[in-house]
């Protein structure tokens, strides 16, 4: 397998920065008097700067996801990290990313405000990855390739061995987002991480485990590529209520697994519910906790939710998704609230 050679990819401004350095860098510790970084010494709870290293949120996630902290990067929310590895590794004017289409919208934004050009590859019309295609697109500035497993928002996960061979196929980095891996059967692509030096794998805590509020993404990658990331990061990227917040939610980690298996449930209810529904075109088989339908208009049946008080996305004008909506996995009321009015909106459109 090539090694990737993150300090030959990364940007040489980048390379050789010298970076901030805070006064919780030159110095750790506890039970000293702290007047070395100008905060209040009244106790408020938050009076200190929080840990730009985040050691203890990092060992209790690293234990949790089964890597080291050294591959480990915490980023405010996952976005940060996406807009990091454009920056470290994209050159303004310059440099090419691609992707697939239909996906998350970040990606794009995220190259438009660097100035990098964003190519994108379309899934097939059942929504898998065409390799060949993805290869063939290729250019000879293209440093970094998006993917999303579940991708959102088609919910089908890509095929394992379609991604090893870009992986394989691909020397830049490669970039898996996990947003809604917990919802997945499978085990993921974060197991390939000692396999591919290239691979950057996406996790967030804002959907399975509740905490979207909180702003907490990760990125998990060889060290070299971590290391870049942890060189242009903000600080104090991570504030403190967060990671006490993050490491709470993790000592009490059966809960959330509880609540994973309920929504997997309830997404095949809702699925079950729905592909016996007249009025539907399609409904997709989802690895997530949302489900994508196509109907004749998304737009009327988009407008019939909202007057019924149920909000959905709109996703028909996204390439491959011609008369698509994203239905996110509620409660068990909220997604019978859901069906009923469907069902009562596609029966008054159709008499
Ligand atoms: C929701 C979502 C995220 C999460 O982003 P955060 O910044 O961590 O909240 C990332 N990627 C995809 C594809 C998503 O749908």
């Amino acid at each position: 397998m090539n090694k990737f050679d993150a300090g030959k990819w990364v940007r040489p401004n980048i390379l050789s920065l010298i970076p901030y350095s805070s006064a919780r860098d030159e110095f750790t510790g506890q039970d000293y008097i702290f007047l070395d970084a100008n905060e209040s010494p009244f106790n408020t709870g938050l009076n200190r700067y929080p840990d730009p290293y985040q050691l203890s949120l990092k060992t209790a996630i690293a234990s949790l996801k089964g890597c080291t902290e050294k591959q480990l990067f915490l980023g405010n929310g996952s976005d940060e990290a996406i807009d990091l590895l454009i920056r470290c590794f994209c050159e303004p004017g310059k440099d090419r990313i691609l992707s697939i289409a239909p996906s998350y919208g970040m990606y794009k934004v995220c190259a438009d405000i660097n100035g990098v050009e964003f190519d994108t590859v379309l899934l097939d019309p059942d929504f898998s990855l065409n390799t060949e295609s993805l290869l063939g697109d290729v250019q000879p500035n293209t440093k970094l390739i998006f993917l999303c497993s579940p991708n959102n928002p088609t919910g089908n996960s890509l095929d394992k061995d379609s991604v090893k061979q870009i992986l394989e196929n691909f020397p830049g980095l490669v970039v898996i987002d996990e947003a809604y891996h917990d919802f997945a059967g499978d085990q993921g692509f974060l197991r390939l991480l000692d396999d591919y030096s290239n691979l950057v794998v996406l996790q967030t805590f804002s959907k399975a485990w509740g905490m979207a509020g909180v702003r907490l993404g990760m990125a998990m990658a060889n060290p070299e590529i971590i290391y870049y990331l942890l060189k242009v990061k903000y600080p104090y990227n991570i504030n403190q209520l967060s990671q006490d917040a993050v490491i709470e939610a993790i000592k009490r980690q059966d809960r959330v697994k509880e609540q994973i298996a309920i929504i997997k449930a309830e997404r095949e209810n809702v699925k079950s519910v729905l592909d016996k529904m007249t009025g539907i075109i399609e409904v997709f088989p989802s690895d997530a906790n949302f489900i994508l339908i196509r109907v004749p208009d998304a737009r009327a049946i988009y407008r019939g939710l909202l007057d019924k008080g149920i909000v959905v996305r709109d996703r028909s004008s996204m390439p491959r998704c011609e008369g698509c909506i994203r239905i996110t996995i509620g409660i068990k009321e909220e997604n019978k609230a859901m069906t009923t009015a469907l069902r009562a909106i596609i029966r008054s459109y159709n008499s």
